[in-house]
């Protein structure tokens, strides 16, 4: 049995493990995809206090590195659920395996959104993708479009502008919601153009993407991309915790300020979390919260 169980192995959940680590607890912590989390598809991250630049790989290999450093135990599983059981947490896994610990936290972070329009799930791999740095390769000399209007889309433009015969920034409004930096930075490449006010409305192509149909100021214009590049944020995947949260409508988990959730021994951290600003310092500040607050419980009980 743990002291503690983290779910996610993210920005937050490996600084929770540092600071329960340093505490004296046993720490396990459960990552289904990447230790790391999103930021390890983020080519450059510029904005987390003590790098002037470093790719976001780099800095989730070093959180993880730093959280094992102080005695923290790691697993790639897929959690399947959660139950509290005469207080002690049993955490299931996909492949069979299961785990106790006396208080869990939950920084399972959030999956990518979809546009929601038809064929999108059918086409992923054939030219609907979710992520520049892993997929951008495929698309070298190729036209392509992104879609969003945050530092994610931004960056990912930035990046297929690289390698990619054009980029077309299709966004939805006259203005980005990410860095002004960025913004200035692609205004600069040849082989960008902005398709603002604009939605997407279809995929063309049969069995691979040929284009896009976009709806632009109230008119229908067609780009010819080979890609599209899906960058419109994320969102939560808590459905199986739902049981011992409060969830918003939008699915985030409502806590308070010290990271507790309605049920005790279970805490929550990071982009899961209901708040106001996601970002990787306030996901490892939630992490530290968490920790403190799961290491009071474990005193307490
Ligand atoms: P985001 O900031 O939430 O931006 C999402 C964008 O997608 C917005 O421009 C939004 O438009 C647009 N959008 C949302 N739903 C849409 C839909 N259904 N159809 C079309 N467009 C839609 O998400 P993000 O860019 O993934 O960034 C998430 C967080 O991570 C942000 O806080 C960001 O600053 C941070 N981040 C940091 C770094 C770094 O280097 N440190 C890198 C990447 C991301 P509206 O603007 O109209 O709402």
């Amino acid at each position: 049995m743990y002291d503690i169980v983290v779910i996610g192995g993210g920005p937050a959940g490996l600084t929770a493990a540092i600071y329960a680590c340093r505490a004296g607890k046993s720490v396990l912590v459960i990552e289904k995809n990447a230790f790391g989390g999103q930021i390890t598809w983020s080519p450059r991250v510029e904005n987390f206090p003590g790098y002037l630049s470093i790719t976001g790989a780099e800095l989730g290999d070093k959180l993880l590195e730093q959280a094992m450093e102080q005695g923290g135990e790691v697993e790639l599983e897929e959690v399947t659920g959660i139950a509290p059981l005469d207080g002690v947490w049993q955490i299931v896994c996909e492949s069979g395996a299961t785990f106790t610990a006396g208080a869990v936290i939950l920084a399972a972070g959030a999956k990518p959104r979809m546009l929601g329009i038809e064929r999108e799930e059918e086409l992923v791999g054939s030219g609907v993708c979710y992520c520049a740095v892993c997929d951008g390769a495929f698309y070298a000399g190729k036209p392509v479009a992104v879609c969003g209007g945050g530092n994610s889309a931004l960056q990912d433009a930035l990046l297929l502008s690289e390698r990619c015969s054009k980029v077309f920034l299709v966004h939805r409004r006259d203005s980005f919601r990410g860095e002004q930096k960025l913004v200035d930075a692609l205004k600069k490449r040849e082989n960008v153009e902005f398709v603002l006010n604009a939605q997407i409305k279809a995929l063309l192509g049969e069995e691979e993407v040929s284009g896009l149909l976009v709806s632009q100021n109230g008119a229908e214009r067609a780009l010819a991309v080979e890609g599209v590049f899906v960058a419109i944020g994320h969102q939560p995947d808590l459905g199986v915790f739902a049981p011992y949260l409060t969830l918003s409508d939008a699915g985030y988990a409502a806590s308070d300020e010290r990271c507790l959730t309605p049920t005790p021994g279970l805490f929550v951290a990071g982009d899961c979390r209901e708040k106001q600003v996601r970002q990787l310092t306030t996901a490892t500040a939630d992490g530290a919260v968490a920790a403190v607050a799961a290491l009071s419980y474990l005193e307490k009980h």
